[in-house]
Formats: C-alpha cells, structure tokens, sequence
C-alpha cells in the first residue's frame, strides 16, 4: 500500500542494555492488513524489536507511531487496547483448563453476556479447535496448544499481532496448522502479522513480505525469494 495505509512506524528507536545496543533505529514499519516476517541471525534483536512495541521494553531513545499516533509512552495495555497484540516465544495456555476455559481468559473481564459466547466460539474457531473446547490443553498436541494461543492473541480483535517464533520446535504438520491460522486470520479479518521465524518454507508459505535485521538495524527488505537470493544476508548468517 502507499504511505497513509502504514500501521506502525518507528523512528530514531534504540535500545540499550548496559552498554550493548541491541536496537538500532531500524526504521521498521508495518502496513496495514500485510503479514510481514522479520529474520535475521541470533541476537540480531529481533525480540527486543517486537517487546518495544508492545511496551514490554521502554526504549532508550526515539518513538513509536501506531495508527498515526506516537505511543511511545503507552503502558502495554494501552497499547493492547489500541489494537497491539502478542503471543510470546514462552507458552501461556494453562494445561489444567479446557480449550474452552483457556478461550475466555483473555476476554473475561472485558465482555459479558451474551457477547462473551459468541467471542468464545471466535476465538476457538480461530485456533482451529472447534470439537477440542472440552479437552485439557495439557493433553493438546504442542502445536495445537499454540493454535490454542494464537486464537487466544486474536481474540483481542487486533489489527497488529506479533508473534515471537510460533512453529520452534513443531512437526512440519503442526507448522501447517500454524501457518494456516495465520494466513486465515490475515485474509479473513484483515489483521496485520509480524512473525519472528528462522524455518524459510514457513516463512515462504505465509510471508507478503520480509525484514532482515542484523545488529538491531533493518539489513534488507524484500519478497522470501529477493531475501534467499541475497548472498549478503547470507554472509550476516554465517557471522561474517
Ligand atoms: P533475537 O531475538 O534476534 O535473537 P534479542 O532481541 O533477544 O535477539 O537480543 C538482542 C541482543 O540483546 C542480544 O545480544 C541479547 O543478549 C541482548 N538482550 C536482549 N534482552 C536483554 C536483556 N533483558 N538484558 C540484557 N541484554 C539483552
Ligand atoms: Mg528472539
């Protein structure tokens, strides 16, 4: 899209820990409704990146802007309200609730009545858990429980949600259930991704578009295919 259909924009954003600057002022934007990956090596800061948006992290300098407003002094939940969700690289489902009960959590305090079964039957739906809501998550397969999380994020009704590595460690069947929840939630309700994840055919399978971040700083950005055929980014991964 053009200029105005951005959706999150940073400028100037660094982040320091002690001495180390693990965010660069990457100039890293988000248009709205696009499901974009951001790769690059370990420590590129890629997580850091996605804590600072959500507010996880306060930055060391420079801003944030979301939906045209700079919300670099918003507490998280602010942000959430404002449409910013997350599902974290550490899972959060709770093994002894049901699919169903782990459903309204995020919900609860927030909508009543008759509102709320109907938001609970979303957010399963979109898990893709319809005939699991009375099974213990514990007994869910490791890629249904974040199934499980990713419809959990979702039913905040975001229009930006980021996920942190969401297929490590999940069988290539699992990484397809994965990676179908998520081009649905794309194509469906028009929710913009940004996905941290190293697996290139997921990436090619679900990605419009791809970010390369390589000491805190934007290295490339591109289609999977322009990514893959860049022998710089190649070079970054194998740590020069
Ligand atoms: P990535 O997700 O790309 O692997 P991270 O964003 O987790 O990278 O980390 C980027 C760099 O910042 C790494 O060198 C890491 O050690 C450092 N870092 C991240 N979080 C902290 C923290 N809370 N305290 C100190 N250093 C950190
Ligand atoms: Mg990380």
């Amino acid at each position: 899209g053009d200029r105005s259909d951005t959706l999150l924009q940073t400028d100037g954003l660094i982040k320091q820990f002690g001495g180390f600057t693990a965010t660069d002022e990457p100039g890293f934007a988000v248009e709205e409704g696009e499901l974009r990956c951001l790769i690059g090596p370990n420590g590129a800061g890629k997580s850091t990146l996605l804590k600072l948006i959500t507010g996880t992290h306060e930055p060391t300098a420079g801003s944030i802007y979301y939906d045209g407003d700079d919300i670099t002094d918003l507490p998280p939940h602010e942000r959430v309200k404002r449409g910013i969700s997350m599902k974290f690289q550490v899972p959060s489902v709770y093994g002894d609730l049901t699919v169903r009960e782990n459903a309204q959590l995020p919900i609860q305090r927030l909508v009543t009545g008759d509102d709320r079964n109907r938001r609970i039957e979303e957010t399963i739906a979109a898990a893709g858990l319809e005939g699991y809501e009375d099974v213990p998550a514990s007994d869910l397969s490791h890629g249904q429980q974040q199934q499980l999380e990713i419809g959990m994020a979702a039913s905040l009704q975001p229009d930006l949600l980021l996920l942190d590595e969401p297929v490590a460690g999940l069988s290539v069947e699992e990484r397809r259930g994965i990676a179908d929840r998520v081009t649905a939630l794309n194509e469906e309700r028009g929710i913009a991704f940004v996905v941290i994840e190293h697996d290139t055919d997921f990436v090619a399978e679900i990605a419009d578009a791809v970010t390369v971040l390589h000491r805190g700083d934007v290295f490339r950005e591109g289609s999977i295919s322009e990514i893959e055929a860049d022998p710089e980014v190649r070079r970054i991964y194998l740590g020069e």
